[in-house]
């Protein structure tokens, strides 16, 4: 049963120079048209699921005008939320101010997902990026007057010439904003971003590695669960959306550039903002079989640091997981645990994750 909704919005005030994401610099007009096919979309698609949870993710949300915000907000209000648990709005800390979060509120978001990245003058520079660290201090005070108590701070690592000392500075500033979860994310040079026609070198793999330790341990010191490889929360405060993909778990993608999977198939709606405008919605939809099914189980319940429930895994499938993919060598060369019922990887290998999933489907 379908019980999440994820919508794209495509526009964002400037480019960063590291983003494959699908976007657009906002554009009035295209912002209108936008919200009117993406009306029809949800219209056409929506079937009347009740709705735990909703992620309103870009692009850059808050980029849009109140106005447009409000009505995109009124689009929710076609899901049955009666069993609505968690909201999340993506913003940039420069549109956020006390009118955008009262309408937030107006309309259920109970947690707001803040795009800082890094607080370095030469990361900022470097990522195309503004962000001052008084105005997030006092901006998050605002925010918590009003009553958001959940809120997510992004961080991303390992730019070019960084060196270890600015995640620490990173980490430390993110951490006196006592934020309710974080999201790390090594940065990744992609050949269709700034940096990747820049021809832009990544750091060495064993400096990305001691930052990525560092992050884990000093997060985990600070009391945040590690409950995904690039995630950390406070107790209770696990995103419940971003755990509906890593469960292999049904969801609405709405949007251009959104994927959702519904019924069985995985889709990818185009990434056009032409296409989407002129209704070509969906470009790519994979019918899921019962193998691809058991590979995603596995490629994304291993993500989490508590893995897979071995007993789900057959109450799901009807098969031992040992049976269908090479657990066994794994548990003994212990890149994989088994304990309590749960398989999981061996934490000190997460960071080669990717590997041990190639070995493993
Ligand atoms: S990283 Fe975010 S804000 Fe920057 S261009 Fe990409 S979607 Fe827009």
């Amino acid at each position: 049963m379908i019980s999440s909704v994820y919508i794209h919005i495509p526009f964002c005030k400037s480019i960063c120079s590291y983003c494959d994401f699908c976007k657009v610099i906002y554009n009035k007009e295209w912002a209108v048209s936008y919200l009117k096919m993406l009306k029809n979309e949800i219209d056409d698609r929506y079937m009347g699921e009740k709705i735990r949870t909703i992620y309103i993710g870009g692009g850059t949300p808050s980029a849009l005008s109140l106005k447009e915000i409000e009505f995109l907000l009124l689009l929710t209000n076609k899901f049955d939320k009666t069993m609505l648990e968690e909201f999340t709005f993506e913003c940039n800390i420069e549109d956020i101010n006390e009118e955008l979060m009262l309408l937030l509120k107006k309309y259920n978001v109970n947690r707001i997902s803040i795009g800082i990245e890094s607080f370095d003058s030469n990361n900022l520079l470097l990522m195309k990026r503004k962000v001052d660290y008084n105005e997030c201090k006092s901006k998050i005070e605002m925010m918590r007057r009003l009553g958001f108590n959940n809120i997510n701070i992004d961080l991303i690592y390992a730019l070019p010439d960084e060196k270890i000392q600015v995640v620490r500075d990173d980490i430390k500033k993110i951490l006196s904003l006592n934020p309710e979860h974080i999201s790390t994310y090594s940065l990744i040079i992609e050949d269709n971003t700034y940096l990747g026609y820049k021809k832009t070198k990544s750091i060495p793999e064993d400096l990305d590695l001691e930052m990525y330790d560092y992050i884990c341990k000093r997060l985990s010191k600070a009391g945040y669960n590690h409950y995904e490889v690039s995630n950390f929360a406070k107790e209770g405060y696990e995103s419940k959306h971003n755990l509906v993909y890593w469960n292999n778990n049904e969801y609405y993608g709405f949007g251009c550039g959104a994927s959702g999977y519904t019924s069985g198939v995985r889709y990818d709606n185009t990434r056009s903002l032409s296409e989407y405008l002129k209704g070509n919605i969906k470009s790519v939809e994979n019918l899921i079989s019962r193998e691809n099914e058991m590979e995603y189980e596995v490629m994304l319940g291993l993500r989490k640091t508590n893995g897979i429930n071995v007993r789900e895994f057959y109450n799901k499938f009807n098969v031992n997981i040992q049976d269908v993919f090479p657990v066994k060598p794994l548990l003994r060369s212990e890149e994989l645990i088994y304990k309590d019922g749960q398989l999981f990887i061996n934490p000190q290998y997460l960071y080669v994750m990717n590997e041990i999933l190639v070995k493993l489907v």
